[in-house]
């Protein structure tokens, strides 16, 4: 844990101080400003625009992986400028889930983000079009939640921003201050970068219905891009706390993936019915858990499905029947357990296979033409 805890300290250096300091050529100085505090990238932003240039904004909470650059390739095709913000945010943890145990990765992110935008400078040699990351905002909880110290309860003091009721459905069922804490967060860090375009993943799509949704009632003048989900090669989507699944959970966890390709299969060869769709994902969950429930403690990992759920893109309302004309959102969250017993020399992920994880999936049901 220790190697990953690499807390976030020494950075207040900025590109441009060292760009000017920069004397031997072979030392490549660091290609954007790191931001700590909001006068800094509200400076940057203001420069920015008295140049007419376009900020293209990618949100995260660092354990940089290919989900998160290929946001950030999608922001540089559009814009000129791009920020990313590093932000493990304490009000989208619940009391009851670990803050502390969110893997921070700051050295091996600086590096990925660096690389980036290497390789986004050869693009844009040749394309006009490419833009590179200008700054990591990385703020302080204190520069983020300046009045009070920020709170993790449910009905705890502080200004937050609530979008009912999107944020009480699905994920918000389980996790009841997760959509607060990600929209009193983003609206926040919207209003100190001011970005044209904000970038965000398919891979959490409530997230995404929550964002467009208070865009659009806030009037925030900003545009909201969504990009698909970063797959392994099996199929297992990208996420930071896949550290945690070590190889038998991570074997097993691509059940979540498989439930929901089978129901899409369902949709696709002409099911309608929420029993058909959501009756071929439940048969798939329920078989390799029946499976790992035959084994012994040493060999398999259990699970438990939160929730499986098919509705609305719009409203994420639960359908009865997908209108083939507006197509659905089909969504699942399992909990992966806590192995029971481990064998030596097994990878069991980061925390020795005794941090839950919790995984989420989702696939967009398109309309048929
Ligand atoms: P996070 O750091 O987990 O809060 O994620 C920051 C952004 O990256 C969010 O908009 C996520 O939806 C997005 N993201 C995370 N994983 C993936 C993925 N596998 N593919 C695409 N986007 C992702």
């Amino acid at each position: 844990m220790s190697r990953l805890v690499n807390s976030v300290k020494s950075f207040s250096t900025t590109a441009s101080s060292l760009l000017s300091d920069a004397t031997a050529a072979s030392v490549r100085p660091p290609s954007f400003k790191v931001c700590r505090d909001v006068p800094s990238i509200r400076g940057l932003r203001r420069q920015l625009l008295q140049k007419e240039r376009t900020v293209g904004f990618v949100p995260t909470m660092g354990a940089i992986h290919e989900g998160h650059l290929s946001l950030i390739r999608a922001a540089a095709r559009e814009n000129t400028d791009i920020f990313v913000s590093i932000f493990v945010n304490p009000t989208q943890f619940g009391v009851t889930e670990d803050l502390s145990s969110y893997p921070r990765t700051w050295d091996a992110d600086v590096e990925k983000l660096e690389k980036l935008n290497e390789e986004l400078e050869r693009l844009g040699e040749n394309s006009a079009s490419a833009g590179r990351i200008t700054a990591i905002f990385a703020p302080t909880s204190k520069a983020m939640y300046p009045c009070l110290p920020p709170s993790s309860e449910v009905d705890g003091h502080g200004s937050f921003v609530t979008i009912t009721p999107l944020s009480t459905k699905l994920e918000g069922a389980s996790r009841p201050v997760f959509f607060r804490g990600v929209a009193t967060v983003c609206m926040k860090l919207f209003n100190i970068t001011t970005p044209d375009r904000v970038y965000f993943g398919q891979k959490d799509v409530q997230q995404t219905v929550v964002i467009k949704r208070m865009v659009k009632d806030f009037h925030i003048g900003t545009e909201v891009r969504i990009i698909e989900t970063t797959r392994e090669h099996d199929g297992l989507a990208l996420s930071s706390r896949n550290v945690y699944l070590g190889d038998r959970r991570r074997t097993v966890g691509l059940t979540i993936y498989k439930a929901l390709k089978a129901a899409e299969n369902a949709y696709l060869t002409g099911k309608t019915s929420r029993e058909d769709i959501l009756g071929a994902a439940q048969s798939v969950a329920q078989s390799v858990l029946a499976q790992q429930q035959g084994l012994s403690p040493s060999e398999r990992a259990l699970y438990e499905v939160d929730y499986i759920s098919l509705a609305d893109p719009d409203t994420l309302d639960e359908l009865e029947t997908v209108e083939p004309t507006k197509g659905a959102v089909l969504s699942t969250a399992f909990k992966m357990a806590p192995l029971e017993e481990t064998n030596a020399g097994e990878d069991c992920g980061l925390g020795d296979g005794k941090v839950p994880v919790r995984l989420i999936d989702n696939l967009i049901l398109h309309p048929r033409a």
